[in-house]
């Protein structure tokens, strides 16, 4: 049983779209809420736009908050006590509410058409006057006009009756007390003619039935948020606490939008970023931790350290690089097996599979060999998306080759008559059909450098650059071993020329 104080938050989206990362930051943020007080993290979906909500997008938001392991305690498939929790489900609970209103002369009957709107704000705004989205005109009919045109059969939706003065305000937990003149909140509509609720009235009812004690959303909510305050006060309802958290900025500190890069859950997900870092990075993202916090934690720690009251109020700006830091930091931390696990599917996806033609001493399986290439990357495996080319030459024989290094390093007579040397001397030394070990390797390079009087690194340049392709890469004799020596013969060989 929670405690009697323990909150009751929600992520309420509408499936229009994919989860953006505005959203997810949401949705953790709430999920954090409720994980470090023991409260309850409820799952909403706001599919009352019958037009725009589709069935890719539920799946997709679904799809993302599992990615990123945010579950809720109550909402779809989990079930709850305060269900349905689809607002397409509860259309029969907002009738019933917008009938309380009704009958007690809160709500009225508004017969307005889009077009007869139109009109009127022209006709303002031409006069120089400010429109502010509606003018009360059907707040004035009698109920016996009002009953003749619904007896005409006249299309109506239902509009909040609200104060025309006075103030609405609320002490925000993130921007503290927000404070709107009523005379500028109009009576916005809260049923539609289709009878389909709208969002700020459906949006009251369910957070007030489900309990919630939080609301904590985007501050593009913030204009919504007096509104709602006078639809609980038509209630008679106490409204919950409010938060809004500021936007999310791109780098250029314009709002975050896909010119800037991925900015779905889904993408992030495909660039091969971990769920660990990017809830880490969401965290930080409008969070100020403190000048002694380890910005890399997982989400123990997080929920551990997380606090309302750290919630910035100046918008953040999405930082790409950072993320793959993070990431890099995440990888760097997971144990053997569990990046053995992260690399497999990526490298069974290129169709790449160990061979025991390679004579690898202790690889006696496909994981096997895999976890003893990942132990030679160490660190160096800071990315899902960069993996394959960092080991495609363990795998294969058309690994990429960096021209410059393969120019500057093989491509020279004297170079090429080292590697036929070494080819040589390895042939000569290590018996064929079986295993060797680094040290085995060592020895000839380091044996045949000095029968041809050169320094060891002379030999080993362009041992490097004909096996892996590269200048850079773990320690030359492991890889060796690792290549095996019929491949390493081969290479050299082909290098030779
Ligand atoms: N369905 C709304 C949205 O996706 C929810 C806003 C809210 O949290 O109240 O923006």
């Amino acid at each position: 049983m929670n405690a009697p104080t323990a909150p009751r938050v929600r992520f309420a989206p509408s499936p229009t779209g994919y989860l953006h990362v505005g959203g997810a930051r949401t949705a953790l943020f709430n999920w954090l809420y409720a994980r470090s007080q023991g409260g309850t993290f409820i799952l909403r979906i706001e599919d009352t736009d019958q037009e725009r909500s589709t069935e890719a997008s539920y799946a997709a938001i679904l799809r993302g908050m599992e990615w990123l392991g945010l579950n809720w305690d109550e909402g779809p498939h989990a079930g709850g006590p305060c269900g349905p929790y689809l607002q397409s489900e509860r259309l029969d609970i907002y009738r019933d509410h917008l009938k309380q209103l009704a009958d007690e002369g809160k709500a009225y009957r508004c017969f307005c058409t889009g077009d007869d709107l139109t009109a009127r704000e022209k006709a303002v705004t031409d006069a120089g006057g400010q429109w502010e989205g509606y003018d009360g005109k059907c707040r004035g009919l009698s109920a016996e006009e009002s009953a003749a045109l619904v007896a005409a059969g006249t299309p109506h939706a239902w509009r909040l009756h609200t104060p025309a003065e006075g103030v609405t305000f609320w002490y925000d937990l993130v921007v503290d007390k927000r404070e709107f003149q009523n005379a500028v909140l109009v009576d916005r509509v809260i049923v539609k003619a289709d009878g389909f609720p709208t969002y700020q009235f459906a949006c009251v009812v369910d957070d007030h039935l489900m309990g919630i004690t939080h609301v904590l959303r985007g501050d593009d909510h913030v204009s919504n948020t007096p509104f709602q305050i006078l639809i609980y006060g038509a209630f008679g309802w106490t409204p919950p606490k409010f938060g809004h958290m500021p936007m999310i900025l791109g780098p250029d500190r314009k709002r975050l939008s896909k010119r800037h890069g991925a900015t779905s859950v889904d993408e992030f997900a495909t660039m091969g970023i971990l769920p660990a870092a990017m809830v880490n990075y969401l965290a930080l993202l409008g969070w100020s931790i403190g000048a002694s916090g380890d910005e890399v934690m997982d989400v123990a720690a997080i929920v551990k350290k997380f606090s309302l009251k750290k919630i910035n109020n100046a918008p953040a700006a999405f930082d790409y690089d950072k993320l793959a830091h993070i990431n890099a930091e995440h990888i760097k931390r997971l144990s053997p097996a569990q990046r053995l696990e992260l690399a497999k599917p990526i490298i069974a996806g290129r169709g790449w599979a160990w061979d025991p033609a390679w004579l690898v001493a202790g690889a006696d399986s496909g994981d096997a060999y895999l976890a003893r290439v990942l132990a030679t990357l160490g660190n160096r495996f800071s990315s899902l998306v960069t993996l394959p080319e960092r080991v495609g030459f363990f795998y294969g024989e058309d690994f990429a080759i960096e021209q410059a290094d393969w120019d500057e390093h093989v491509a020279t007579d004297a170079a090429r008559g080292r590697l036929a040397e070494l080819a040589g001397a390895l042939e000569a030394a290590l018996p064929a059909g079986q295993a060797h070990a680094a040290t085995a390797f060592e020895q000839v390079v380091r044996a045949t450098a000095e029968k041809l009087g050169v320094p060891a690194g002379d030999l080993i340049h362009p041992c490097r650059v004909a096996l892996t392709g590269q200048t850079r890469s773990a320690g030359i004799f492991e890889v060796m071993e690792l290549v095996g020596a019929p491949r390493v013969l081969a290479r050299l060989r082909r290098a030779a020329g």
